[in-house]
């Protein structure tokens, strides 16, 4: 089929002038039967604003063939009521205690230059602040290497109202085949809150589930609110400590921890 250019050129201009391209001056050629009030609708603009883009007065002045200039989009000033703040944070009704076990002189399990009491506090740090960016009031037992008695740590937990105790440790075995992870408790929410924080460790950090057991720890049984203890990882297995030591470690089990808490709050 020949197919003359004056036809071609026809339809280049058509279709360029219906592209609407945002932010690229745009024009419109006005074809036989258009007016002004169609044009505009088309391209989404007043006839006013059209018109006097074009420098046009009278609409019936408008011809056949013309290249009329599209005015770009109204640029629409932010107002008070639409400008953007931060969406205040939904406070929560719970207090999580975080528990970094050891700490000071008491170092916990020692392997391989690795200090249990350094990697609890880390996580510890980890899970405050990301529980804190939730909205959940959190109390820290200790933040920085400092001793801290298991009396000290009940008295703290027990000063708080509608709270869940989470004591976070890495264990230690003079079998260092042994490896995994595991969550103690006591009390039926806390088994409700280990089996939650347990199930997400496992799937997160790809571990040995030695799963959930209950069990009177001090530091479990003299705090009055539901209360678990969690032992991420066993730093007397050399592959496993060399794991725990990584930062990906320690950010996977705080937000198991984390996702553990939020399915405890959702349904207590
Ligand atoms: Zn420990």
């Amino acid at each position: 089929m020949k197919v003359d250019s004056p036809f071609l050129l026809f339809l280049a201009t058509l279709v360029f002038g219906m592209l609407a391209v945002p932010g690229v001056a745009q024009t419109h050629v006005v074809r036989e039967g258009e007016t002004f009030y169609a044009i505009a609708r088309k391209h989404g603009v007043s006839v006013e604003r059209l018109m006097a883009h074009n420098g046009f007065r009278d609409p019936l002045k408008l011809q056949v063939g013309k290249a009329l200039k599209i005015p770009p989009e109204e640029v629409k000033v932010a107002t008070k009521t639409t400008r953007l703040e931060p969406k205040p944070l939904m406070r929560k009704s719970l207090r999580v205690i975080i528990d970094a076990g050891h700490g000071g002189k008491d170092r916990g399990a020692v392997w391989g230059g690795v200090h249990e009491a350094d990697l609890n506090l880390k996580v510890a740090l980890r899970v405050e602040e990301s529980l804190k960016k939730l909205g959940y009031s959190v109390t820290m037992t200790r933040r920085s290497d400092a001793f801290v008695s298991l009396s000290q740590r009940a008295e703290v937990t027990n000063r708080c109202r509608n709270g869940i105790f989470i004591s976070i440790h890495f264990n230690a075995s003079l079998h260092t085949s042994v490896k995994g992870a595991e969550t103690f408790y006591v009390g039926e929410k806390g088994a409700f809150l280990a089996r939650s924080i347990q199930e997400k460790l496992v799937s997160g950090l790809k571990v040995r589930n030695r799963g959930c057991r209950h069990r009177n720890f001090a530091v479990l049984h003299q705090t009055a609110c539901p209360a678990v203890l969690v032992e991420c990882g066993f730093i007397s297995n050399p592959s496993e400590r060399a794991r725990c030591s990584t930062p990906w470690y320690q950010a996977t089990v705080a937000q198991a921890i984390v996702q553990g808490v939020q399915r405890y709050y959702q349904n207590h």
